[in-house]
């Protein structure tokens, strides 16, 4: 019995981490599918780190970003617990490491509506609403969506946290909460930025300043879910004054601009990346704590790496769905993800601790880190560019 595909490969959800995935593979000429519904407005920002940016220039993205991007020059760590053992302030600067900046920071609008653009010049085919149902086969994936039916060989679920295709594909997850909840804004402010985030770690969690173009900044502020809620229910004026605080008046006196975020923090990975002709890429895969800018940048990597597998059999004439192109997504995908989910978790749970000998290794490490150059070095590229699983576009090559 003959089998016909409507595509090669069809990715599920509009999302950043979709998105990049699907532009990558029609990029690479791969037969793609976009099934995703129109992007639901979002106020939160992305500190798209070094690699990231390389793999939207060379998707051709970048261009559409860049007025609206403000580059990270420098990274600023206060320790503002009143504990008995606190950490000393680290600066990191991108030119110890020759790097102009180590990412730069986007509102994820922007990001979306550049991605979305590109799309579009691509003739990437899209079907503007949700997949109702995906049936995973030996030969292939049918997918009912809301304009009729598709069929494909691999399916890129790219459908967030709550990821349907991680649960048709019978894929567990390993998931801690946290007692804390992020509040996200952006604000405009009386004092320059100077290109630098500040991360201010609190007992409650970090309060990070990103800078935005000109005299503004994006604020993840992590609380204790009632405390968060106290906040968000402020009036403008009271909750600048609030933040104005909490910042040290660094930044000088706050205007709060509109659309504020309520996110509650935990911890979730995917138990694999892959099966059953379906691959998950950002928040289907992992979900991670806002802090160190990790998780779509996480995402994007995997957006990229799967686009990679998918042009490299499509090349050598293999089933892009084939169990040997799964496993290898999910052998590639492993240590990155889980050696970024540990760190993340560590260093929340070591602020969130009032355990001593913990709070002192937070100390001593960060000690370290201020006082051993090779060490700051080390850890500089590590977050600009990771030792393992650095996808082509993230090195600037096509995949
Ligand atoms: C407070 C906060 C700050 C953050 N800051 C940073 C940062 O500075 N740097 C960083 O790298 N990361 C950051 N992150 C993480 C980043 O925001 C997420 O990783 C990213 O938004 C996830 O993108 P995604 O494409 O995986 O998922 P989403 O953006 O959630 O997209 C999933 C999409 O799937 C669609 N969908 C769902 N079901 C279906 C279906 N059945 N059919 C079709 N489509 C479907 C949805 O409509 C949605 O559009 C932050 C997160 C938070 C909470």
């Amino acid at each position: 019995m003959s089998d016909t595909f409507t595509a090669e490969v069809a990715v599920i959800g509009g999302g950043p981490a979709g998105l990049v995935a699907a532009i990558a593979l029609a990029t690479a000429g791969v037969d793609t599918l976009l099934i995703a519904p129109p992007a639901e407005p979002d106020h939160r920002t992305t500190a798209l780190l070094a690699g990231s940016v390389t793999a939207l220039e060379t998707l051709g993205v970048w261009p559409a970003c860049a007025p609206y991007a403000a580059p990270l020059r420098k990274i600023r760590l206060v320790d503002a617990t009143a504990r008995l053992i606190r950490a000393p302030e680290v600066l990191f600067a991108a030119d110890e490491i020759g790097f102009d900046a180590f990412g730069h920071n986007i509102e994820n609008r922007h990001l979306i509506a550049a991605l979305e653009a590109r799309a579009v010049a691509l003739n990437l085919a899209r079907i503007a609403g949700a997949a109702v149902s995906i049936t995973p086969d030996a030969t292939g994936v049918t997918i009912k969506h809301s304009n009729g039916e598709a069929r494909v060989k691999l399916v890129i679920g790219a459908d967030g946290r709550r990821s349907p295709c991680r649960a048709v594909a019978g894929i567990g997850t390993s998931r801690r909460t946290y007692p804390q909840t992020a509040l996200t804004l952006n604000l405009a402010h009386a004092r320059p930025h100077d290109d630098t985030s500040t991360e201010f770690h609190t007992e409650s969690g970090p309060f990070t300043l990103v800078p935005l173009p000109g005299q503004r900044s994006s604020l993840v502020c992590v609380l204790d879910p009632a405390r968060a809620a106290e906040l968000a229910a402020m009036n403008d004026a009271e909750l600048a004054r609030d933040i104005e605080r909490r910042a040290h008046s660094l930044l000088g006196t706050m205007n709060v601009e509109p659309g504020r975020g309520i996110f509650p923090l935990a911890i979730e990975t995917a138990e694999a990346f892959a099966r059953e002709r379906i691959a998950l890429v950002g928040e289907a895969a992992h979900l991670v704590p806002p802090i160190g800018a990790q998780g779509l940048n996480l995402g994007l990597r995997d957006g990229a790496t799967i686009a990679e597998l998918a042009a490299e059999a499509r090349r050598h004439n293999i089933d892009v769905g084939a169990p040997e192109v799964l496993a290898r997504y999910d052998t590639q995908r492993r240590a990155d993800i889980t050696s970024r989910a540990i760190a993340v978790d560590l260093l929340n749970r070591s602020l969130l601790t009032d355990f001593l000998p913990a709070q002192g290794a937070r100390g001593l490490s960060l000690y370290l880190v201020d006082r051993i150059g090779p060490l700051r070095r080390a850890l500089m590229r590590e977050g600009v560019a990771p030792a393992v699983s650095q996808p082509r576009l993230m090195r600037g090559e096509m995949v």
